[in-house]
C-alpha cells in the first residue's frame, strides 16, 4: 500500500512572516493521518516551518538543491546542509528550473543522486510540453525523463522515490490534466520503473501528478490507481485549501 502524499510547492512565495502565519493556521485544523502532507518552501522560510511543524506529522521540503557537497559555490545549499536541518524531501527537475534556470537532465539526475546520498527523497518532476503532447510524443518525452533522472539510481533508493508528473501546459494555467490522462500518465511512469527496475519497486514508488490541481479536483484524482498524491503550486499557498487537499486524497 503506498501513503498518498500531497506536497505543497511554494515557489517564490511566502515571506518568513507569511510563512510562520501559515503554520500557525494549520496547525489549528486536524489533519488526517492517512495521507502524508508536506510543504516544499523557499530555503528561507525552511527553519521557521521545521521548528513550528516539529510536534505535527506535515514534513519539510526544499525546492532545489546543489549536487556538490560543498565548496565553493556562491549563493548554492548543499544536500548535506539540508540534510542536517531535518529537511524530508527536495524536489528536483521542476520544469521552470528546467526552463527558467537550464537545468539538464544531467543535473536532475546528480542532484536527485545529492539528496538521496544524504539521506532525503527527491521529488523528481517530469511533464511534457503542449507541443509534445499535440504531436504525441509526451510519453517518449517522460519516459526518457525518468531514465534520465534515474541513472545511477539503486532498487532500494528507487522504491522510495517520488515522481511527479507534471505536464508544463497544466502548471499554474488553470488548466489541468484529465484525470484519466493524468492516470495514464502515472501508469507509464510506473512501467517505465518496472523496466529499468522491477515489479516489486514499480509497486513502492509513489508518482504524483501536479498541474493547477484544486480542492475541488483532489477526490477526482486521487480515485486513479496510479496516482499516489498531488505536487501542488498555487493552491497550497493558502492553508484552509492545503487542508483541504489533504483531507479531500
Ligand atoms: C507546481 O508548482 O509544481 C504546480 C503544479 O503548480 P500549480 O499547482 O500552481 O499548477
Amino acid at each position: 500500500m503506498r501513503t498518498p502524499l500531497i506536497a505543497g510547492n511554494w515557489k517564490m512565495n511566502m515571506t518568513v512572516s507569511q510563512a510562520a502565519d501559515f503554520t500557525d493556521e494549520l496547525l489549528k485544523i486536524k489533519l488526517t493521518d492517512e495521507v502524508e502532507a508536506a510543504l516544499c518552501a523557499p530555503f528561507i522560510d525552511l527553519a521557521v516551518l521545521l521548528e513550528k511543524l516539529q510536534d505535527s506529522s506535515v514534513a519539510v521540503g526544499a525546492q532545489n538543491v546543489y549536487f556538490e557537497q560543498a565548496g565553493a559555490y556562491t549563493g548554492e545549499v548543499s544536500a548535506p546542509m539540508l540534510a542536517d536541518i531535518g529537511i524530508k524531501y527536495v524536489i528536483t527537475g521542476h520544469s521552470e528550473r528546467r526552463e527558467l534556470f537550464g537545468e539538464t537532465d544531467a543535473d536532475v539526475n546528480k542532484k536527485s543522486l545529492a539528496v538521496i546520498e544524504s539521506g532525503m527523497t527527491p521529488i523528481v518532476c517530469v511533464g511534457e510540453t503542449a507541443d509534445e503532447r499535440s504531436s504525441k510524443m509526451h510519453e517518449q518525452k517522460v519516459r526518457s525523463q525518468v531514465q534520465a533522472a534515474l541513472e545511477n539510481v539503486g532498487a532500494e533508493a528507487a522504491a522510495d522515490l517520488v515522481i511527479a508528473y507534471e505536464p508544463i501546459w497544466a502548471i499554474g494555467t488553470g488548466q489541468s490534466a484529465t484525470s484519466d490522462d493524468a492516470n495514464e500518465m502515472c501508469a507509464a511512469i510506473r512501467s517505465e520503473i518496472e523496466k529499468l527496475y522491477d515489479k516489486n519497486t514499480a509497486d513502492k514508488v509513489r508518482i504524483l501528478y501536479g498541474g493547477s490541481v484544486k480542492p475541488a479536483t483532489i477526490e477526482d484524482l486521487m480515485s486513479k490507481n496510479d496516482v499516489d498524491g498531488a505536487l501542488v503550486g498555487g493552491a497550497s499557498l493558502k492553508t484552509a485549501d492545503f487542508a483541504a487537499l489533504v483531507e479531500g486524497a
